[in-house]
C-alpha cells in the first residue's frame, strides 16, 4: 500500500504555530474527522441531483419565484454559504427544521447508494477515534451511514443541526464553528485529521492546527460544486495529502 502522496510538513503549521505534527502522530493514533457526502460514498449520482430538485421545488414554493430564479438561489447560497439552508434562513426567515425534512425526503434513496467494499474495510479496520462531520442532516447521515452498513463506526455524528455559533447557522467551512465543535467533542485540533472532498473545508480545518486530506475518488469522473474545474492534481498548501481511496489512510496510524 502506498502512503499518502506528501503530508504536511511539521516545520509548515498554519499561521505560525509550532505543531509538532510527527511527534503527535507518534504518540497516539489520530482522531479522524469524516465528511459524508462524496467522501465516503458517491453522492453525486446518488443523492445531489435528487436533493437539489427537491431544494429547488421548496424554495419556488416558499418564496413564490420562478424555478430559474429558485435554482439560481439555491446555488448562490450554497456557494457562498457552504449551505442553502444558512441563506434560507439568514436572508427568508425559513425555519431550518422545516426546510431539512421537507427536502431530504429521498424516497429510495437507500437502493442508489455505493461505497467501495474495500473502502468499507479499509474505514472499519483504522485505528483511532472516528467523528462524521457533515453538513447534511442528522436524520439523512443516519440513513446513509445505515445504508452503507456504518452504523457502528463513528463514535459521534455531527450534523448541520449541531453547526451553530451564538445560534447562528454556521456549516461548513466556517472556522468558528469548527472550534466550537472541538471544544464541544473535547477533541485537541493538532491530533485531528479531516477527510474531505471538499477544498474550502479543508482550509478551515488546517488553519485550527487539523491535519487534511483531500478525498479525490468521486471527483475524478464527476466534478461537483466546488470542486468543479478545479486540477485534481494539484495540491492547495493547506491539503496535507491527496487521496483516491481510504486504504491510503492506514499510512498515517
Ligand atoms: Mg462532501
Amino acid at each position: 500500500m502506498r502512503p499518502p502522496a506528501r503530508r504536511c510538513a511539521p516545520s509548515q503549521p498554519p499561521e505560525g504555530e509550532a505543531a509538532d505534527l510527527g511527534a503527535a502522530r507518534r504518540q497516539d493514533p489520530p482522531i479522524w474527522l469524516f465528511d459524508l457526502d462524496n467522501t465516503l460514498h458517491d453522492a453525486s449520482r446518488a443523492v445531489f441531483w435528487r436533493l437539489n430538485g427537491a431544494m429547488t421545488d421548496y424554495i419556488e414554493a416558499e418564496l413564490q419565484v420562478s424555478r430559474e430564479e429558485a435554482d439560481a438561489l439555491r446555488l448562490h447560497y450554497w456557494r457562498r454559504y457552504g449551505a442553502t439552508l444558512m441563506g434560507l434562513e439568514r436572508h427568508h426567515g425559513i425555519r431550518a427544521a422545516h426546510f431539512l425534512a421537507q427536502t431530504h425526503t429521498l424516497p429510495g434513496l437507500e437502493r442508489d447508494l455505493h461505497m467501495p467494499p474495500s473502502h468499507r474495510a479499509a474505514l472499519k479496520r483504522l485505528r483511532g477515534r472516528k467523528i462524521l462531520l457533515t453538513n447534511a442532516p442528522a436524520e439523512y447521515a443516519k440513513r446513509v451511514l445505515t445504508a452503507l452498513d456504518l452504523s457502528d463506526c463513528f463514535e459521534a455524528v455531527v450534523s448541520i443541526e449541531g453547526m451553530r455559533v451564538f445560534g447562528e447557522l454556521r456549516p461548513k467551512p466556517d472556522a468558528r464553528s469548527l472550534r466550537v465543535v472541538l471544544a464541544r467533542l473535547k477533541l485537541p485540533s493538532h491530533r485531528c485529521v479531516l477527510v474531505e472532498d471538499t477544498v474550502a473545508n479543508l482550509r478551515s480545518a488546517r488553519r485550527l492546527r487539523m491535519r487534511t486530506v483531500w478525498m479525490q475518488h468521486y471527483l475524478k469522473d464527476n466534478p461537483h460544486g466546488p470542486e468543479a474545474g478545479l486540477a485534481l492534481h494539484g495540491k492547495p498548501s493547506w491539503v496535507c495529502a491527496r487521496i483516491r481511496s481510504l486504504r491510503s489512510l492506514h499510512a498515517w496510524t
